[in-house]
């Protein structure tokens, strides 16, 4: 196959996994000397894009040390089982929340086909393939891991989900931030710079413990965040204050939706008007069957995490 991929400064590579639509989840590779690490893997359907570019970019598969995951949703972290089998050498870091999920992904898997469906689980994620134990390894915030001369540290990033973390890279002063940073499609830029706003998966979302996390992460003064949800951008303290003001534009109207009688779908249509109106105020051009196009797949998922955020809080 031919991996779409696209190379970063620092030595980082951006690969499309190409799951659902290009330019819609990423695992990123780093590499330093002989060593390489990948950052999140994309789905179990994805192992063969990340794979072809080891080869296309002559990197042995043995040379790969680390397989990083930010969480375990698995659009992240689904393709780890395959990948591992093809790599020799390398160990998965996850947080402590995540271990057990890898080595019995059972309950992983019930979860995701009582949020997707089994027909969308065999369709567009694949599977999701045990771990053994002595392959990983638990990432505590404040470990530092190395890579050639590198230095990789995890840092606990509660909010989105329990059991997330970032890897922050003084490299680059680059964080790679899972969905922490949140969501940003390349095809809302405008000359406003990037439209950011959260993802509000279920079934962690924590608003308020989120937006800890946020400032948390820009006291490291960060350059550049490596989205999941798509591709390195520059993250200043101003993308920070869009990512908060949509967290809590997302509340708002899960609350005001609180005693509707069909509260998932009156969550889901103040979403798009949201995001729509958001994006026009950014000077978005593309057309609105467009906009909604790409909206599509975040609204059912957000909109859920917020259902479950109300029943919970
Ligand atoms: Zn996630």
């Amino acid at each position: 196959m031919n991996p779409i991929f696209h190379e970063l400064t620092h030595n980082v590579t951006c690969i499309d996994t190409e799951h659902m639509r290009k330019d819609f989840v990423a695992a990123y590779l780093i590499e330093d000397g002989d060593h390489a690490a990948f950052v999140d893997t994309g789905c179990h359907l994805s192992v063969p894009a990340l794979l072809a570019t080891l080869d296309a970019k002559n990197i042995k598969r043995e040379n790969v040390d680390y397989i990083l995951l930010t969480h375990i949703h698995l659009d992240h972290a689904g393709g780890a089982g395959e990948l591992i089998k093809h790599l020799p050498n390398a160990t998965v870091y996850v947080h402590e929340y995540g271990v057990q999920h890898l080595i019995d992904p059972s309950k992983l898997r019930a979860g995701v086909i009582g949020v997707y469906g089994e027909l969308f689980f065999k369709q567009f994620l694949g599977d999701l393939i045990p771990i053994s134990e002595e392959r990983i390894t638990t990432a505590k915030d404040g470990d530092e891991i190395i890579l050639g001369s590198r230095v990789l540290k995890f840092i606990d990033t509660p909010g989105h989900a329990r059991h997330h973390v970032c890897i922050w890279d003084e490299t680059s002063r680059g964080i790679f931030s899972g969905d922490t940073l949140g969501v940003s499609y390349r095809e809302f830029d405008t000359d406003q710079g990037e439209l950011i706003f959260p993802p509000t998966t279920p079934v962690q979302f924590d608003p308020d413990t989120w937006k800890d996390t946020i400032k948390h992460l820009m006291s490291l003064k960060p350059k550049y965040a490596y989205l999941t949800h798509f591709n390195r951008i520059e993250f200043t303290q101003h993308s920070a204050e869009m990512l908060v003001q949509n967290i809590d534009g997302f509340v708002k109207i899960a609350k005001a939706s609180e005693d509707q009688s069909n509260r998932h779908k009156a969550i889901k249509e103040q979403l798009l008007n949201y995001l729509l109106d958001i994006a026009t105020d950014h000077g978005v051009a593309l057309d609105e069957a467009q906009q909604i196009k790409l909206f599509k797949g975040d609204l059912e998922i957000c909109a859920q995490g917020l259902g479950v955020w109300l029943d919970r809080s």
